[in-house]
């Protein structure tokens, strides 16, 4: 038997709840995202499903049925960036994610007990921290495979966790009705149906070579797996780092310029440690700033060359927020680094004077937070502030 914990994510409704929640007006509406009379409906609120719209519906068809639903363009720019932040937070219990679309993602959970502890516990956690960061709500299943977690994450929408245990995928699959088993079409459900096939378990009253001689050779293979639940398609993660980031959301929103600034430091510290671990070095530094009401604010710039040093990360981030019209309350803020370039550090750094006091500097914390872990060291400014304010990190 698989012995496989896979989770699958699934924000619910993605589209038309960012649109609600950027827009609390809409709440409790019929909220349909596609508004040309000639296309089609690319998501649709759980209000907006109770009278049988669905997305990929064409939006002419949507009308008729829910006349008075809101219908909107919708904002693919902004279902991005808030995809990349729920992203971000899967990433950050493991690095074995997936993702498959802008709102779905596989995360192979197996061996993590120990880090992030049950299935349970970690789907909770996830859904916290991605609900604590934008607002929005994910429904999760964890299963021994893709397929099953995929199954799993919609049965229990919109919020919920499905999980299926190894020694339940029998039982689950008994009641599993076909028409929701992936890659089982309509027509190939309307020829099970003359084998009294209803639910993916009744696959297996017949024989593989029952299937095979109906289906061909792969397509009996498929269904006969269907039916016992099997799947060994692994969480393919894409291992080359595109950007790498910190990011902080406050427990109270901030006002305070030099706050925010003490937390780019810190923020600084920890994406540089984490470049210079892994060798990597980046050109461009990316300030990320979210108000109160979730409107998010993202600045860039290019360094003349690429950097992995806390000192010039954070120079070029304080740069950008002193730019930045900042909103009068920043719920979030988060500094992130791209346009990655690999190896051996770029030799006028060595030859600039300041550079090479900066790399000594950065290769004595990291020794010193080897040892002695993450608050042995605080940077003199960062220390200043935190006594001044009299609140430590
Ligand atoms: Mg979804």
């Amino acid at each position: 038997m698989d012995s496989r914990r896979i989770l699958h994510l699934d924000m619910d409704a993605f589209f038309a709840s960012v649109e609600i929640r950027d827009d609390p007006s809409l709440a409790g509406k019929p909220v349909i995202i596609g508004n040309n009379p000639r296309g089609v409906v690319s998501a649709a609120s759980y209000e907006a499903r109770k009278y049988g719209v669905r997305s990929a519906m064409p939006v002419m068809r949507a009308k008729k049925l829910c006349p008075h639903g809101v219908f909107l363009s919708g904002h693919g720019r902004r279902y991005g960036e808030v995809s990349r932040e729920i992203m971000a937070v899967v990433h950050d219990f493991s690095p074995l994610v997936e993702q498959t679309s802008v709102d779905e993602a596989y995360v192979d959970l197996t061996g993590l007990a120990r880090l992030h502890g049950t299935p349970l516990a970690i789907a909770r956690a996830m859904k916290a921290r991605i609900r604590q960061e934008t607002g929005l709500t994910a429904s999760v299943g964890i299963a021994p495979n893709k397929y099953l977690a995929k199954v799993a994450s919609d049965l229990d929408k919109p919020d919920g966790i499905y999980i299926v245990d190894p020694e339940m995928v029998e039982a689950f699959l008994s009641t599993l009705a076909i028409d929701k088993v992936p890659g089982i079409g309509p027509k190939t459900q309307a020829m099970l149906a003359r084998y009294q096939v209803r639910f993916a378990g009744d696959i297996r009253r017949f024989p593989l070579e029952f299937w095979k001689e109906r289906f061909g050779e792969k397509g009996g293979e498929f269904l006969w797996r269907r039916g016992c639940g099997v799947s060994d398609s692994p969480v393919c993660p894409d291992f080359e780092p595109k950007s790498s980031g910190a990011e902080n959301t406050f427990e109270a929103d901030v006002s305070d310029p030099e706050v925010l600034k003490a937390w780019l430091l810190h923020q600084a510290e920890r994406v540089g440690r984490d470049l210079r671990k892994d060798g990597y070095f980046g050109r461009t530094v990316t300030l990320k700033v979210k108000s109160a009401d979730f409107t998010v604010k993202t600045r860039s710039l290019s360094l003349p060359e690429p950097v992995c040093d806390t000192q010039s990360l954070f120079e070029a981030a304080a740069r950008l927020l002193a730019a930045m019209a900042l909103p009068a309350k920043v719920r979030l803020i988060g500094l992130s680094v791209s346009n990655f370039s690999r190896g051996s550090r770029q030799l006028s750094l060595f030859e600039e004077p300041g550079g090479g006091r900066r790399q000594r500097l950065d290769s004595t914390l990291d020794a010193i937070l080897d040892r002695f872990g993450k608050s042995a060291v605080i940077r003199g400014r960062l220390f200043d502030f935190a006594s001044k304010r009299g609140q430590g990190r």
